[in-house]
């Protein structure tokens, strides 16, 4: 049925999952380390963060200068001072801010393999020349692989612990194999944004239907699927009849007026995504408020590469309160702490430069608060799994960051968001839970052969550079 050639490919790829992380085999890895309460807390079904500085981010829950917060079954029981442990697994998180995990709501993971491989690149034309042209083309099943399971895998380092994968590199139905079974390698929590792809052998948006009964056909799992691709009728024509969201890139003046086409044809979705979003107008605003629509703003990456001025203003003024996200790696970090000082800083700049201009009524100023929200409870919303997560609220999964503050980079702690915001960076990302899963542990990721996940992605990335003939440079 499928060729030789690709069917070893395949092979190979699930061979390397198996062994590059070892789901389900963490607490017979952690007693072999010698880490005697890692494997306890790897293996429990009650774990009790103790003793920590709490930020729920969910107002009703409050936040704690010192509280416990008990994971069971993966999800979080409860969130008080001084839970009694019973038969918990317990942690110390003494100097710990124990806090949702971060979302990232559009990356492109496959290209994990080109990182900074475009520096000083602008969209156009060295994006879409380079890396959507010259460098996607030549990916194998394999390539997707190890590029989507290094971004992931950095991701979880980083404290991110939910994303949306806006994947482009759909050549083949193998190639989209081969990038859903990296993300459930990894075990981030991530909605698979299936894309177009390059190739005669492409089968957007068709595949989706196959990719929805082989992985998707359960609620209950880290990841859901979307359909990836552009302000176009036929695409969300086909999003509704197979009821996904839709995660909609190019959105801009230019394109606004397919907008309000879609809107006229009633294909318009609550939930569905927008990613940039730059200079649209007030009517387009006022649409995507209307619809229920969530914006996703990838504010480096707008800046750096030439997208316009991330319309962070222009969506709060309309009601929306945008989610935030690391687009591509090729350029820039994905790291949480960089994209939302990003966002901190560029409002409040946009802000104070109207009233050195003599504007008056100006909106607020962004707080810490208000950009972590944008990273945290924006971003569950932005996924469609506000139910889910995105607050440390009793009843939803435990998605769990624990930021060490004991360090020379942050202590003493005065001020929990904008300690968060401002002066972190992924070093103090200390301990992270997915689903009440530890992946991250004292600073190091929990079950992953990082020696061989570095080799496989060199390997990969050797391959694809050399099958399209692009020249890098260390020092450019
Ligand atoms: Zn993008």
């Amino acid at each position: 049925m499928s060729d030789p050639g690709i069917t070893a490919t395949r092979r190979a790829v699930l061979a390397a999952g198996a062994s590059l992380t070892a789901a389900g085999a963490f607490a017979g890895r952690a007693a072999a380390q010698g880490d005697a309460e890692l494997a306890r807390v790897a293996g429990a079904r009650r774990i009790l963060l103790k003793g920590g500085v709490v930020l729920t981010l969910d107002r009703a829950v409050g936040d704690f200068a010192r509280a416990d917060v008990l994971i069971e079954n993966g999800r979080i029981g409860a969130v008080r001072p001084d839970i009694a442990a019973g038969d918990a697994a317990v942690v110390d998180a003494a100097n710990r801010i124990v806090m949702p995990g971060f979302i990232d709501s559009h990356h492109h993971f496959y290209q994990g393999i080109l990182r900074n491989i475009l520096s000083n690149g602008l969209l156009n034309p060295d994006y879409s020349r380079d890396i959507s042209g010259a460098l996607t083309v030549p990916y194998r099943p394999a390539d997707v692989y190890a590029g989507t399971l290094v971004s992931a895998l950095g991701m979880i380092d980083m404290g991110t612990t939910a994303a949306v994968d806006t994947s482009q590199v759909n050549h083949t139905p193998e190639h989209s194999d081969a990038g859903v079974r990296a993300l459930q390698d990894s075990g981030l929590r991530v909605v698979y944004a299936y894309s177009r792809g390059a190739g005669p052998a492409a089968q957007y948006p068709q595949d989706l239907i196959r990719l929805q009964k082989a992985y998707f056909s359960s609620q209950d799992q880290l990841m859901t699927l979307a359909l990836g691709g552009n302000l176009n009728v036929d695409q969300y024509t086909f999003a509704r009849k197979h009821g996904v969201r839709m995660v909609a890139h190019g959105v801009r003046d230019e394109t606004e007026k397919v907008l309000f086409e879609l809107a006229r044809l009633k294909l318009l979705g609550a939930g569905d995504e927008y990613i940039h979003c730059t200079h649209l107008s007030d009517a387009a605003w006022r649409l995507l408020k209307d619809t229920g629509s969530e914006v996703s703003l990838a504010v480096p990456i707008e800046m750096a590469m030439g997208h316009g001025m991330p319309p962070i203003q222009e969506a709060i003024d309309h009601g929306i309160r945008p989610s935030l996200s690391s687009d591509v790696g090729v350029t820039m970090a994905q790291d949480p702490f960089t994209v939302m000082r990003a966002c901190f800083t560029l409002q409040r700049l946009n802000l104070l430069q109207r009233a050195r201009r003599g504007e008056k009524s100006l909106p607020p100023l962004l707080t810490t608060r208000e950009v972590l929200e944008f990273a945290t409870v924006d971003g569950a919303r932005c996924l469609g799994l506000a139910g889910k997560v995105g607050t440390l609220t009793p009843g939803k999964e435990a998605d769990i960051v624990m930021l060490a503050t004991d360090r020379l980079n942050v202590w003493p702690l005065n001020n929990v968001p904008g300690a968060v915001v401002n002066l972190m960076n992924p070093m103090n990302v200390d301990t992270v839970f997915i689903a009440g899963k530890v992946k991250k542990w004292r600073g190091g990721l929990v079950g992953v052969d990082v020696a061989r996940v570095l080799k496989l992605v060199e390997e990969a990335r050797d391959g694809v550079i050399a099958r399209a003939g692009f020249k890098t440079s260390l020092f450019a």
